[in-house]
């Protein structure tokens, strides 16, 4: 089972896409939740809001435990600031990653963009990948190894215990970056791992609005 942190955020999107490789998955919004889990992902939104919610919730303390038990996690945009060991210019937020990230770094909402990537290891057919507002990953320390670079910059890198992607597969068709988080947390997906999602739309999310 994987959980998606539910503080706020792109939820309903992740939840669409572990469903559709058939990978069994739940909202997480207390620390009770987060038991029985194999990985969690933070998803996308506003790092400085997740940080006061994850406090006021406790939900912080929680996932350092449960990621010392052996949680993997994933954080995707927003979500790769709060596992950040080191933030530019603030406090790190879980510090879970050796890695230190640059918000907003490739500009204002309106330089957020859109790209066609190859990445050999997950797929072979080139992945379409949404940047909003997206964090750049600036250090990557010993125990972190870069999975892809955009326009000259870090955009995904991992560890033994985490991912961390400064886009959002989660709002395009591409199943990869979800294949490969499963993959990682020892989670099989049940139908037919798929790179893309061939009936994929903008709002096929909102058929979970009510989950
Ligand atoms: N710019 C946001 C932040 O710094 C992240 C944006 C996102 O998750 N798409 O928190």
């Amino acid at each position: 089972m994987i959980g998606i942190l539910d503080l706020q955020g792109g939820v309903l999107e992740h939840l669409d896409h572990l469903q559709r490789l058939g990978i069994p998955a739940r909202r997480v919004k207390v620390a009770t939740e987060l038991k029985g889990l194999k990985g969690l992902i933070l998803p996308g939104g506003e790092s400085t809001c997740l940080r006061r919610l994850l406090a006021m919730e406790k939900m912080d303390d929680a996932i350092r435990a449960a990621a010392k038990r052996g949680l993997k996690l994933w954080g995707t945009c927003a979500g790769a600031i709060l596992l950040a060991d080191e933030i530019v210019g603030e406090t790190g937020i879980l510090k879970l990653m050796e890695i230190t990230v640059e918000r907003n770094a490739y500009g204002s909402q309106l330089d957020s963009f859109n790209c066609l990537v190859s990445i050999a290891e997950l797929a072979p057919e080139p992945l379409p990948l949404v940047f909003i507002r997206a964090p750049v990953i600036v250090r990557t320390g010993k125990s972190v190894r870069t999975l892809l670079e955009v326009k000259g910059k870090i955009a995904a890198a991992e560890s033994d215990a985490a991912l961390v992607t400064t886009f959002h597969p989660e709002l395009s068709p591409t199943l990869a970056f979800h294949a490969y988080f499963a993959h990682k947390c020892g989670v099989r997906p049940t139908t037919k791992t798929m790179a893309l999602a061939p009936d994929w739309s903008m709002t096929s999310w909102t058929r979970l609005a009510k989950v």
